[in-house]
């Protein structure tokens, strides 16, 4: 199970695991787990998860289309032509931002540089893009970015991308920007989510909307019985929860173990990230069967339910640290990037996502290799080229050293070898444009993978880096780890190491 112990570093710095020890596992490449910061779980004592998305896993064409659906109803009350509008799960990605100045959505490297933008649903030309972001880098901190921290977020970029198109023809009478059609969404999608009837066609027919995976349950309970604390925090309302618990967890329990039966504290309509970052004075107990709340005061009581609260009184009603809790969820910045920059607490984040992107990189490592081939061929040519121009340019204007490689050669030699190499250079363009294309293209055609833009890390990539201890694909890859593993970081690498 050393998914994470000794990484080779390759050229691009990205960490690989070691070739298989006769003790390795066979778990495919894309159900591992991948460690940022070393994660021993035997020093982890309570072990929190996230629901939607995380222990529950939602088919992302059916939940999103629904919510996507269901918003479209507050829209279409203000008059606005949207009866026609379509959702389409492959246009967008996790991990993109908008920009709400613009009107676009943007993939943006780790340093901030836009690599990709669509004003509404068109893209951008490259002079387009350029202009548009020759002076500007993307800084979440700033009220002009929103970010798509989690596939809830799918929805919300179709409903925006398709809405610009609108706004810009006219079509959308009353609003007066980017900024405000945002609130619009936003606020149509607050309803969708809170007004019950997305959720109730979500617990009338679950099998058309969860991706049931068998074991997860059987993840929880190896750490139940190795003494850790289970403690489940959603966002989700009791009667919700408790539906979908059921649903994806009990038929794959003992008989004498229902899903409650894992969990220490449940805590349904947590807030986050508010959570992890503030006090909540009011939080109360939740009555499982009426589903009824009462008011509450003091420390949160074992085998109890309860709604809101927060990450310090569950600090406290414990008796643990950040140090000793795991916190596992699939929302970027309300899950993970909170939790670990407030409260210190060990992470660990989950991107289905990633599984098809591993299957593709996996195939193409041949191709892979031969551009890295290509690539430093390219580099070896580039600086013949540079030091050739250098040369000419001194024999022109009658300076410098005579000794070099070009001493006694004619400026018409030296520009014959110029014309060799520049042509070795193009027909090797030709060769790597299609590879670097298709490298492109991984994961999703127009925005390519998740935590690559170009040759850099993208800026999802860089939050997970930053915030996420571990990351994986699902819960279920950490039964292969075990309650007791010792999840060790790749080494970092830097652009000087050695090749
Ligand atoms: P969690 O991931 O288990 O914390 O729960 C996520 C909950 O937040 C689900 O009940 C979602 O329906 C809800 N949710 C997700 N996105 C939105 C939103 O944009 N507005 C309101 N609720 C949301
Ligand atoms: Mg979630």
């Amino acid at each position: 199970m050393l998914h994470c112990r000794p990484m080779s570093v390759r050229e691009n710095g990205s960490p690989r695991p070691a070739a298989a020890a006769p003790y390795g596992s066979a778990t495919p490449p894309e159900r591992r787990v991948w460690c940022n910061r070393t994660l021993n779980l035997r020093a982890i004592k309570a072990v929190g998860y996230d629901m939607d998305y995380t222990l529950v896993h939602y088919r992302t064409d059916e939940w999103e289309r629904a919510a996507f659906e269901r918003a479209l109803a507050p829209i279409a009350a203000r008059g606005w032509p949207v009866g026609d509008l379509r959702f389409d799960p492959a246009s967008v990605i996790q991990g993109l931002a908008f920009d709400l100045e613009l009107g676009n959505l943007v993939k943006a490297t780790r340093f901030g540089y836009v690599i990709r933008a669509h004003h509404g649903t068109r893209p951008l030309e490259f002079e387009e893009q350029r202009t548009a972001y020759a002076s500007t880098f993307v800084d979440l901190s700033e009220p002009r970015w929103q970010f798509m921290n989690t596939l809830f977020s799918l929805s919300e970029a179709n409903l925006f991308a398709q809405l610009v198109d609108r706004l810009d023809a006219g079509k959308l009478p009353g609003i007066l920007g980017y900024r405000e059609l945002y609130q619009v969404i936003r606020s149509a999608l607050d309803e969708a989510h809170n007004l019950g009837e997305l959720k109730s066609a979500i617990t009338a027919d679950p099998d058309r909307f969860v991706d049931l995976d068998p074991e997860v349950p059987l993840t929880l309970l190896d750490q139940k019985k190795a003494g850790k604390l289970l403690l489940l925090v959603t966002n989700s309302d009791w009667g919700y929860t408790r539906s979908m618990m059921g649903y994806a967890f009990d038929r794959f329990l003992p008989k004498n173990t229902p899903w409650r039966g894992l969990f220490d504290l449940v805590i349904v309509e947590a807030r986050k990230p508010s959570f992890f970052s503030g006090q909540q004075a009011v939080y109360r107990l939740v009555d499982e069967e009426q589903g009824l709340l009462h008011p509450y005061h003091g420390a949160l009581e074992a085998g109890r339910v309860y709604a809101g609260g927060d990450a310090l009184l569950v600090e406290s009603s414990l008796g643990l640290s950040g140090a000793q809790i795991l916190y596992v969820g699939d929302h970027l910045f309300g899950d993970v990037h909170v939790s670990k920059a407030m409260l210190r607490w060990r992470t660990g984040l989950v991107l289905r996502e990633i599984e098809p992107e591993v299957r593709a990189l996996e195939a193409m490592r041949a191709a892979d290799a031969r551009l890295a081939e290509m690539m430093a061929r390219k580099v070896q040519l580039d600086a013949r080229l540079a030091r050739l121009r250098l040369e000419r340019q001194r024999r022109e204007m009658s300076y410098g050293s005579r000794t070099g490689p070009a001493a006694g050669r004619r400026v018409e030699q030296i520009e014959a070898e110029a014309k060799t190499v520049g042509d070795e250079n193009q027909a090797l363009d030709a060769l790597i444009a299609p590879l670097a294309k298709a490298s492109g293209e991984i994961g999703n055609e127009t925005w390519g993978p998740l935590m690559r833009a170009g040759n850099d890390k993208s800026l999802f990539a860089r939050q997970v880096e930053r915030y996420a201890d571990i990351y994986t694909s699902r819960v279920s890859n950490l039964l292969a780890e075990t309650p007791f593993a010792y999840l060790r970081a790749a080494r970092g690498s830097l652009p000087h190491d050695p090749a």
